[in-house]
């Protein structure tokens, strides 16, 4: 039955991977979508692809490598509005927005999440976090700025001191970017020879008793002894309890000096407030499992901001996988919830888990982890997936010559 939506809108709020993902399985399953009138809202005017940023904080490759801009994404046909989304009312079926109402028939939540500090005092003041480009370009310069402050003081202790680093959170980011500022500042300190090749300390600090706890028990305690074999000290069950501007305070009461506290552990989902308030759960809001809100079917909600519940996970964790696959699957819904036809259950599958540890290191493992990999091929599988899953083709290839130029050149140390 042809259907005449012309003035049929469909807004995604946030154009990140669930964003994304929504935008093009829309354009796939809703045959008539030019009809609609849709719209893509986010704060920046650009795509961010979260898992490289690591090697951005560590000049590695380039900000403009990872991000895609939003209006090439949404074809010229999807008005994109850059403005920071403030509430929804359900019930007049708007969003509000820094720039002012958007109303809306169909609408797709997938903000995402921010850093949970977990109440920690201080830590959201004195620590630094890996979210966007913003946080990483920041980061960068602070730890090449250390190196020029160590090298006007001559007390090799305070030296140390200005150096040493501390991670907070022993997950894949805490991990992945913990290995590669070690490579990072091992590559600077060369270019110091008054700085001693061992006055950089590394401190990972995990509230529980292994790392990388989504990996094979097996996987946890590898990556344990190549970041051990790296120098970096490691602390379990005695979580960080105080960030200061002096450094670290651990539940136990031991203190850590350090300028650098970096905190990649707990994520915490968008707050955006709704009119009514709907369930949440540990912050993410409570969806059926055709991905829409019980009392509100036409509103669909995705990604890190979603708490959907899974037989095997308990909730879907927070992933760019599960976000993707999500995006995906949102477009055969909508289109279905247009048609009136009964709407799908999301499945999620699980393809398997990456983690890099620094140059020609990584840990793959499929599912569960019935096929594992290490070494130099889990770390081409890492390259090679995140190359294909990067938007654009003018962006893989981009990408694909900067991760050349950093095995053949140096990384790049400019402080911008
Ligand atoms: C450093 C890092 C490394 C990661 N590595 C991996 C990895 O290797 N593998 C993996 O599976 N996952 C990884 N993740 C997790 C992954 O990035 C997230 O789970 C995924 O991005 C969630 O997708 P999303 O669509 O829910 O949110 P996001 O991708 O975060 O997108 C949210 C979008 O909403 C916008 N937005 C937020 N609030 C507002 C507002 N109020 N108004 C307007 N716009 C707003 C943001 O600008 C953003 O574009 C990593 C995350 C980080 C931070």
């Amino acid at each position: 039955m042809p259907i005449n939506q012309k003035s049929k809108k469909i807004v995604i709020l946030g154009a990140g991977f669930s964003g994304l993902y929504a935008l093009k399985s829309i354009y796939r399953h809703v045959k008539n979508w030019p009809e609609f009138d849709i719209s893509i809202v986010d704060k920046n005017n650009y795509f961010v692809f979260t898992p490289l940023l690591h090697e951005v904080a560590t000049g590695g490759i380039d900000p403009a490598d990872i991000v895609f801009p939003i209006r090439d994404l949404a074809k010229g046909q999807t008005e994109h509005v850059e403005a920071e989304v403030l509430s929804v009312d359900l019930l007049k079926k708007s969003v509000i927005t820094s720039r002012g109402e958007i109303s809306y028939d169909y609408l797709i939540a997938a903000l995402g999440a921010g850093t949970n500090f977990f109440g920690v005092p201080g830590a959201s003041e004195n620590s630094f976090t890996l979210k966007n480009i913003k946080d990483a370009t920041r980061l960068k310069n602070h730890l090449i700025h250390l190196f020029d402050e160590a090298n006007g003081e001559k007390d090799p202790e305070r030296q140390k001191d200005i150096l040493r680093i501390i991670i907070i959170g022993g997950g894949a980011t805490g991990v992945e970017l913990g290995a590669e500022i070690h490579e990072f500042l091992k590559e600077i300190n060369k270019e110091y020879p008054a700085i001693s090749s061992d006055a950089v300390e590394f401190f990972l600090v995990e509230a529980s008793e292994k790392l990388l706890s989504i990996f094979h028990q097996s996987f946890s305690e590898k990556v344990l002894k190549i970041l051990e074999s790296k120098g970096f000290k490691i602390i379990f069950k005695d979580p960080c309890a105080e960030v200061t501007e002096q450094g670290i305070v651990c539940a136990s009461g031991k203190t850590i000096k350090s300028r650098t506290v970096i905190w990649t552990s707990g994520v915490s989902p968008s707050p955006i407030i709704t009119t009514p308030d709907i369930p949440r759960q540990k912050g993410r809001i409570v969806v059926e499992p055709s991905l829409n809100l019980k009392d509100f079917p036409e509103v669909f909600v995705l990604g890190d901001q979603a708490a959907v519940a899974d037989k095997k996970f308990g909730l879907l964790p927070t992933s760019a996988q599960v976000a993707a696959e999500e995006g995906n699957f949102v477009g055969k819904n909508i289109a279905r919830l247009i048609l009136g036809q009964p709407l799908k259950h999301f499945q999620y599958f699980h393809k398997g888990d990456l983690v890099s540890i620094g140059k020609w290191k990584a840990l793959a493992q499929m599912g569960s982890g019935f096929l594992k990999f290490d070494g130099p091929v889990a770390w081409l599988i890492w390259r090679f997936n995140y190359l294909t899953k990067m938007p654009g083709t003018a962006k893989k290839i981009r990408l694909f010559f900067d991760w050349i130029l950093y095995f053949a050149s140096k990384r790049d140390i400019s402080e911008i």
